[in-house]
């Protein structure tokens, strides 16, 4: 759904393949496409040995590689012996040792083709997309094997009319070249990894801009594209970006563009930093929910591309369960707590419920081929962090988030993280990382309450985690009485002084902090006060018709504790079950 830049940026390699003896500085990026039938790219770069070295591996590139020239003198390019269908090897004329400076040119000419599948580019005479440089679809060379910015710049050559954007690069300038022809000039001055690029035909495309908060341009196709979801995917990238600079700090970005990307691509969106990359699906049907996509793809902006991991096999922790943490922490800032306890819901049920075939793994192991990736990296990890925060503070966790974001490309890890957290307020992490990072699976909480005459009791049992579960009394009135009970692996009682005005219901963990099942002894009490009444019966009433969402979505509102009758929906059932329970 989606994939972040760093995610296909082949890091997964990193174990398997020693690092490259080259340190890369600089790279300046030529395109041409202004000639009809022909797409030309030449690359300058500016290596240093960091050890004796012959050759470097690159991405394979989306046009073909047509000549190599090392410090002038011509080079050769091949095939990596080892990774054929991914690398291309480039290679010396010579050895080079330590400290020296390698300039490296390689030009690369022909029809781009951007691969069968999982496509990430795409050329047509009107429109040269290029998002992220991943095998075979590469246009820019990036090191396969490790984290290595670069700065430099990127000049795009387009037919006069054409709108062309170069990732976050700042246009420096556009120069006219002839009556038709000009260049536009971008220079990356940041350390930066990965950017796309996209140049169009100016009268095939509509551009919308923000009216307020960051500053966030959309482009879309005129005749396709629903000006209406086009004008709400503005309006939140706008508006959460602010929230999200507050959360994280500021970017070296001045604005946000969002390219719309054709139909056959193989993600719903995908950014890379101030850019975010839109299926066109997303704005003509209704399959996709455009706010949470965004503030999830905007988030990304930090996540994953101005802050990377240091494993590979914790990349899609700090790219994909950040962002869907931080999207939702935005939204719920900017539209209150209920919509962010929706999403936190939604992703605890997705990843309880909806695993195929109950297939799980750990939330670190990273693995791409399982096939519960999604559900345990998207939907599980996100609440982790939720549960973090709820451990450590919010406030305390999240300075140390903002604090990690400097860590930059590379630079994260869930060590550092830990350890951070314990510098930061002496709490020690650990042994919640271990439960829900490092192991798979989620509590299943049973609940049994016995109501004395000025207090309540609340059993809970569950075998093996240590948990910090909030505890809401709700009174008659709908006045509520906030405790914290923190639970060790196996069964506890606590008792707690009943309200004053009488006691409704007793809410655990109300605004969902975390992937867990609450199980009430007698399952018809959902109001968790020992008995089963009206109250019990109207609160399945009011989720009545909720059902798990066959889509990644949030307005399901199912909730498993509704469901007396277990079936993945709130119905008649339940409200049976509940009205023969009742005395
Ligand atoms: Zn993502």
């Amino acid at each position: 759904m989606f994939t972040a830049a760093s995610l296909t940026l082949g890091l997964g390699w990193a174990s398997t393949a020693r690092a490259q003896s080259v340190d890369f500085i600089r790279q300046e990026v030529f395109v041409d496409l202004a000639t009809p039938g022909m797409t030309t790219v030449d690359l300058e770069l500016e290596l240093v040995a960091t050890g004796s070295v012959t050759k470097f591996s690159t991405a394979n590139p989306a046009i073909p590689i047509t000549s190599v020239l090392v410090n002038g003198a011509p080079g050769t390019f091949a095939p990596h012996p080892t990774y054929p269908e991914y690398l291309t090897e480039i290679r010396f004329p010579g050895t080079f040792a330590a400290g020296d400076t390698i300039a490296v040119s390689i030009q690369m000419s022909g029809v781009p083709s951007c691969g069968a599948s999982a496509l990430s580019c795409s050329s047509t005479p009107d429109e040269t997309l290029f998002t992220f440089p991943s095998p075979g679809s590469a246009w820019y060379h990036v090191d396969p094997f490790k984290v290595d910015p670069f700065i430099g710049s990127v000049e795009l050559r387009v037919p006069v009319g054409y709108v062309a954007v170069a990732g976050h690069g700042k246009l420096r300038e556009i120069i006219t070249e002839s009556p038709e022809v000009e260049r536009h000039a971008f220079d990356f001055v940041a350390p930066t990894e990965v950017f796309g690029g996209y140049a169009a035909k100016g009268t095939n495309v509509a551009t919308m801009e923000s009216q307020g908060g960051f500053p966030t341009k959309a482009i879309y196709p005129l005749e396709e594209a629903k000006v209406e979801e086009v004008t709400r995917a503005v309006d939140v990238a706008s508006r959460v970006i602010p929230v999200l600079t507050e959360h994280y700090g500021p970017l070296a970005i001045e604005g946000a563009n969002l390219v719309t990307v054709p139909k056959n691509f193989a993600f719903g969106a995908m950014s890379t930093l101030g850019v975010v990359y839109v299926n066109e699906v997303v704005f003509t049907t209704e399959t996709y929910l455009v706010e949470q996509g965004m503030a999830h793809e905007t988030s990304h902006f930090w996540w994953g591309n101005t802050a990377t991991a240091e494993l590979a096999n914790e990349g899609p922790f700090f790219g994909e369960s950040m962002a869907e943490y931080s999207g939702w922490r935005a939204l719920g800032e900017l539209d209150g707590v209920a919509k962010r306890t929706a999403g936190m819901r939604m992703n605890a049920v997705w990843y309880m419920y909806r695993r195929p075939n109950d297939a799980d793994m750990d939330v670190l192991t990273g693995d791409q081929s399982n096939p519960a990736f999604v559900h345990v990296v998207y939907h599980k990890g996100p609440l982790v962090l939720r549960t973090l925060e709820e451990y450590v503070g919010s406030e305390a966790f999240g300075a140390v988030l903002k604090d990690s974001i400097n860590l930059g490309l590379g630079g994260l890890s869930v060590d550092r993280l830990v350890e951070d957290v314990a510098a930061a307020t002496g709490i020690d992490i650990n042994p919640l990382v271990e439960e829900w990072l490092r192991a798979q699976g989620f509590p299943r909480i049973a609940v049994t309450a016995r109501v004395g005459d000025e207090s309540i009791e609340l059993s809970f049992d569950q075998p093996s985690y240590t948990l910090r579960v909030p505890v809401d009394l709700v009174d008659v009135r709908g006045g509520r009485t906030q405790h914290i009970v923190d639970l060790e692996p196996g069964a506890s009682t606590v008792s707690l002084p009943l309200p004053a005005a009488g006691l409704a219901a007793v809410e655990i963990d109300p605004l969902w902090t975390m992937v867990r099942e609450i199980a009430s002894e007698r399952a018809e009490d959902v109001t968790l006060d020992g008995v089963v009444d009206g109250a019990d019966l109207i609160e399945v009433a009011l989720r009545h018709g909720t059902s798990l969402p066959s889509k990644r979505r949030v307005d399901g509102s199912y909730d498993p504790l509704f469901d007396v009758e277990p079936d993945r929906k709130v119905d008649d059932a339940d409200l049976a079950r509940v009205i023969s329970a009742a005395p």
